[in-house]
């Protein structure tokens, strides 16, 4: 092994104890993470930083989201369904949806930000994980490939997407940070039947979620 690939998966080890230091015991969720090489979901010097627990840009005013806030959500969704077709609204990096195709999911990833988008694409289908990436106004879902057993919301939701609450599939789960523009709340939304249950956890602060749906672009 080279001597700077040598460095990375040391690195990424330090990154999954530091994940279980902070409560992520999930085996197969740790695994995932010791699997994706983050750092190439970087570019130039700022592959220096991929190992470190923080946010990081990715232009255009996003981020990739950082290591904690990547795991508690992908746990969340694995305790509640732990197989099937997940849909991932906000591509970003595309280091999520990496996450999701290392734990066997059948992925699908929308992204609004064209460039954004493009470079996920080709970044995931460079490095073997099979995503479906689409672009568009991911609070709308992904109808032709409804229902999912999964949805994972990576950006900051003013309120729950009814279109993506249709789209969940029965016993389906929903994991969607909810709140105002500087802090929302971790929300797993679970499909019974017609009814929904819904678990509250830690605020985070997420980029919003931007859509007919979501936010309207002009506030920000
Ligand atoms: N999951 C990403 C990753 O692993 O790098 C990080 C996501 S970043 C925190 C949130 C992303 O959601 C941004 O790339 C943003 O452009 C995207 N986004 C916001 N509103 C969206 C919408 N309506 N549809 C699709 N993507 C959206």
């Amino acid at each position: 092994m080279e001597e700077a690939e040598k460095i990375n998966t040391l690195r990424r080890r330090e990154m999954v104890e530091t994940l279980e230091r902070y409560g992520i015991t999930n085996r197969r969720v740790l695994d995932a993470f010791l699997e994706v090489p983050r750092h190439l979901f970087f570019e130039g010097e700022a592959m220096d930083c991929a190992y470190n627990d923080g946010a990081y840009p990715i232009g255009f005013g996003q981020t990739i989201s950082q290591p904690y806030t990547v795991a508690l959500m992908t746990t969340l969704l694995v305790e509640r369904c732990s197989s099937g077709k997940v849909l991932e609204i906000g591509t970003g990096s595309g280091y999520q949806a990496a996450i999701l195709a290392a734990l066997g999911y059948s992925v699908f990833s929308v992204e609004r930000i064209f460039a954004l988008h493009e470079k996920a694409k080709k970044l995931l289908t460079r490095l073997g994980f099979g995503v479906a990436c689409r672009f568009g106004d991911g609070t709308l879902g992904w109808m032709d490939d409804a229902p999912f057993d999964g949805i994972l919301v990576t950006a900051g939701a003013p309120r729950e997407p009814e279109s993506l609450l249709r789209q969940l599939a029965e016993n389906g789960a929903m994991v969607i940070p909810i709140g105002g523009s500087s802090a929302q709340q971790m929300t797993v939304i679970q499909r019974e039947g017609k009814d929904f249950k819904r678990e509250l956890f830690e605020h985070f602060t997420f980029v919003p979620l931007v859509g007919r749906e979501g936010w309207d672009e002009t506030v920000f």
